[in-house]
């Protein structure tokens, strides 16, 4: 990237961050005055669920990056698959990140969502509005932070504040991720907090959904990852067959 056109991003990713964190102040504000004795229940309920929902999400977005498409795709391929690509050839180049650059891309992708809750009534008289808003703000939260708890889950070191919430398994932790980048490099998908790795794995829900999608479409999943990770020079069916 030229220098110009990073400055550009740099500056767009500062706006996300900047404009996520004044529309999430906005939005806490709201479910603030929505909160009422009869609505706290529900309102707790819909923020543990919203942040379920972004592990959900992290987990999706990061099989579908790491399983299709390569860095030649267009479109995607620049802004969506080279990441994930660099983050498997070398994991700890998301710990050379600053702040801005680690967390923009997420903000920028959730703004649009926290300005279009922003429009919801909210209020002990709604309380089912109250509860989207909820979930809505606190799926916003997961996703912003998704990157952050997966940087740290790469740190040799961290603050004793994130390693106590990385010991009980609150946000993302380092034994738990590193399953992600050992062979066969298809488990482990989820990086907020990783508390739908087990369940979804129990269910096959990613092969199930590799299976349908080479079903339809005849393309073989994680074929342009593993030509990296398997090394170029190494790489041929047999190595793929072994490592899948
Ligand atoms: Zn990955
Ligand atoms: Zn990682």
């Amino acid at each position: 990237m030229s220098a110009p056109a990073a400055r550009r991003a740099h500056f767009h990713e500062t706006l996300g961050v900047l404009l996520f964190f004044i529309l999430c102040a906005l939005l806490l504000l709201r479910v603030v005055q929505a909160a009422a004795p009869r609505t706290a229940l529900v309102l707790a309920v819909s923020a543990l669920v919203g942040f379920v929902a972004a592990d959900l999400v992290s987990g999706v977005v990061h099989w579908l990056f790491d399983t299709w498409f390569s860095r030649v795709t267009p479109v995607l391929g620049p802004t969506f698959v080279t990441p994930f690509r660099v983050h498997h050839e070398d994991p700890l180049d998301i710990t050379r990140h600053g702040f801005v650059a680690t967390n923009g891309h997420n903000c920028l992708a959730s703004v649009p969502v926290l300005a279009l809750a922003l429009l919801l009534p909210t209020g002990p008289e709604a309380p089912l509005a109250s509860a989207v808003l909820t979930f809505v703000l606190m799926l916003c939260l997961g996703v912003f932070g998704t990157n952050q708890f997966h940087k740290w889950a790469h740190q040799e070191h961290v603050s004793p504040v994130i390693g106590w919430l990385q010991a009980r398994g609150l946000i993302l932790n380092r034994a738990h991720h590193d399953v992600h980048h050992r062979a066969p490099y298809e488990r482990h998908y989820c990086i907020t907090t990783g508390w739908l790795n087990r369940p979804l794995e129990a269910l096959g829900f990613f092969p199930g959904l590799e299976r349908l999608i080479t079903a339809v479409t005849g393309q073989r999943p994680r074929v342009d990852d593993l030509k990296q990770v398997v090394a170029p020079e190494a790489y041929d069916e047999e190595a793929l067959r072994r490592a899948r």
